[in-house]
Parts: structure tokens; C-alpha cells; sequence
């Protein structure tokens, strides 16, 4: 089969698509004839390598795709041949002390399906029955395959994490990206007043029709200070930063006293300086949030199947094309999600 692959770290020339060797199911695994893919931020990362990441070359990159039941192995029940199905990429454990906790992203030796181990950018892909969701016939495969990752990210961020309640005030950097533009809606259904950034004009507008109650250009002003003066000087009450070393200290100077700053990413470093006496003056809280539960990706993805949320698409290549979806993501270009398909799909 045909697949896409890393033959080492570094820019997008390792990036390939050819053949592979088929994977074998095991017995608590399905294999999914993939119909299509998403990328994150993820995938630039593991493809870049980050320390402590020890990948087997070449490596299937993809921690999001979507597809139809081909094979299932002899353990499986949830499952049969023919259903429609989408990847959720966190793995863990279900034994240490986190997992019998209910804490599956707090697992002691949790991992990313496309991270750390093979992912699904592939014709066929080999998984756990338990990292796949049901998806209803009348969802296309491009939001059965954009929606998972960034969804339940950005619902565990806004609903667990940071456990916002109507009528607060919520601030979304990069509003233009696949956790962005997610959660500018999980924000607004959860009955906050919503403001977002982003770097465009036409992306402002995006974000406005998710749900965003005020925007602000970060390209021509200070967010910081915008979001201070349309506050009255109060700050909002929680920021959603997945941008790291070049918000982070404008995303706690745009916080309320009390206020919480939850962050899952940090494209651009994850280094940042930290003005202490902010933190204890303001009795700020800094909170870290990775993927999901399978319960909360559950409720996130309801949401999609159901039309709450809308899952923005700005592009859908070739998986031969991957190179150029990296370029998309690493140059901030479009809105919302890039998708990709198995090239024998893709028409
Ligand atoms: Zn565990």
C-alpha cells in the first residue's frame, strides 16, 4: 500500500509517499481503509523531531484520519466490517495510577498515534478498536477526519480545564487554526462572551461567524492592550494559547485578576519569560491540557456530527502533496484544517 512517510527529522524534503509494507492486524486492533486525513501542528513537530522523540525511519506520520472498517481483529466487539469510523490518536495504558483514575491523558506512558508511534496517513492503517469513534453515514470524510484531534483538545482545555461558565469572557489566539477555530465555538456554545486574534481582515471575519463576539488584528496592534481597553482595564477571565513564546506574556497581561491562561501547544517555542509578580499579584493560574478522554472526545465530536460545530476546511490535497500542507500550516496560510487523501482516492 501506499503511504506517506518521514525518512529522517528535518524541512519538507523528507517527506515522501510510496509503498510500504501492508499492517498486520492485531487482536485488539481494526484495520481502516482511510478515505482521508488531517494535519496539526503535531505533524510538523514530529516531522522537525523534538528531543526525546526516538522514531523508527522511514515513519507514517498522521494522528488524524477517518475510514471504513476492513479487518478487525479477533478480540474486537465494538466493531464490525463496513463501518464508518474516525482515529482518536491519545493512547493510553487503562492500568497505572491515572488511568483507573479516569485521567487517560494523564497516563504514565500516554502517547500519539502518528507522534510516537505509525500514524494513519496511509492507504490502510492498523489500530486499537479503543482509539476509534463511530462516525454517522450523513458526515463527509473530510470533518470525520479534520474534527478529532483539535475538538477534543479544545473541549478539554475550555470545559475540563479551565471549567468555563456562561457569561465569562474568553480570549482565543490564532483563531485562524485547527485548535483556534474550534475553540472560538466551544467557547461561545459554553456561553461565553468570546474575543479572538488573528492576522487577517478575512480571517477576523471567519472567526466573527464561528461565534466570535470581538476580534483583534495581532498584526496591527498590541492584543494585549486591545483586549485591556475593550475590557474597561479588566482583562478577561480566561486566555486559550496554543502559540507559547510569542503570547505568552500578552496572553497573562490580557488576564482578569483570578484570571486562567490554558495552554495545549507552543509553535513558537516553548520557552517563554515569565513576569512572576503578575502570576502572584493577579493570583493567575497557568493551566496545561493534552488531548482528551475518550468521554470528552466523545461530547466534542457529538457536537460535530450534530451541525453545533462547524469544522472549517481550507484545503484538501493528495497525500502525495503533504509537503505542501506542512507549507500551509508553517506559514499560517488559510482557515481551519488542511485535509489529505490517499492519492487512489483523491479525484
Ligand atoms: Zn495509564
Amino acid at each position: 500500500m501506499d503511504a506517506v512517510t518521514f525518512d529522517g527529522h528535518g524541512d519538507t524534503e523528507v517527506i515522501g509517499y510510496g509503498e510500504v509494507p501492508d499492517p498486520e492486524v492485531g487482536r485488539d486492533e481494526v484495520l481502516v481503509d482511510v478515505k482521508a486525513g488531517a494535519l496539526n501542528h503535531l505533524d510538523v513537530w514530529t516531522r522537525r523531531g523534538m528531543p526525546g522523540l526516538d522514531l523508527e525511519m522511514p515513519h507514517v506520520p498522521g494522528s488524524d484520519g477517518a475510514g471504513v472498517v476492513a479487518e478487525v481483529g479477533e478480540d474486537v466487539r465494538r466493531f464490525s466490517d463496513g463501518d464508518r469510523v474516525a482515529l482518536s490518536a491519545g493512547v493510553s495504558c487503562g492500568s497505572c495510577e491515572f488511568c483507573r483514575n479516569g485521567e487517560y491523558p494523564l497516563c504514565a506512558s500516554f502517547h500519539v498515534i502518528g507522534e510516537h508511534v505509525p500514524g494513519v496517513h496511509s492507504e490502510y492503517a492498523a489500530v486499537p478498536a479503543d482509539n476509534l469513534v463511530p462516525v454517522p453515514d450523513h458526515v463527509d470524510w473530510e470533518t470525520a477526519a479534520a474534527a478529532p484531534l483539535v475538538f477534543q483538545t479544545a473541549w478539554r482545555m475550555l470545559n475540563t480545564r479551565a471549567d468555563v461558565s456562561p457569561g465569562e469572557s474568553v480570549l482565543v489566539l490564532g483563531a485562524s487554526g485547527g485548535v483556534g477555530h474550534a475553540a472560538v465555538q466551544i467557547a461561545d456554545h459554553a456561553g461565553a462572551e468570546v474575543f479572538a486574534t488573528a492576522s487577517t481582515e478575512q480571517k477576523l471575519q471567519y472567526a466573527e461567524e464561528l461565534g466570535a463576539d470581538h476580534v483583534v488584528n495581532y498584526e496591527e496592534t498590541d492584543f494585549a492592550d486591545e483586549i485591556r481597553a475593550e475590557t474597561g482595564k479588566r482583562g478577561v477571565d480566561v486566555v486559550v494559547d496554543h502559540v507559547g513564546e510569542a503570547t505568552w506574556d500578552d496572553s497573562l497581561r490580557s488576564l482578569a485578576k483570578g484570571g486562567r491562561l490554558v495552554t495545549c501547544g507552543a509553535t513558537t517555542g516553548g520557552r517563554p519569560e515569565t513576569h512572576v509578580q503578575r502570576v502572584f499579584w493577579n493570583q493567575l493560574s497557568i493551566l496545561g491540557s493534552t488531548m482528551a478522554t475518550p468521554g470528552e472526545a466523545d461530547a466534542a465530536l457529538e457536537h460535530v456530527w450534530d451541525g453545533t460545530f462547524d469544522v472549517r476546511v481550507r484545503d484538501v490535497l493528495p497525500m502525495s502533496e503533504t509537503a505542501r500542507a506542512h507549507e500551509l500550516l508553517e506559514n499560517r496560510e488559510g482557515f481551519g484544517k488542511v485535509v489529505v487523501r490517499p492519492d487512489s482516492e483523491y479525484n
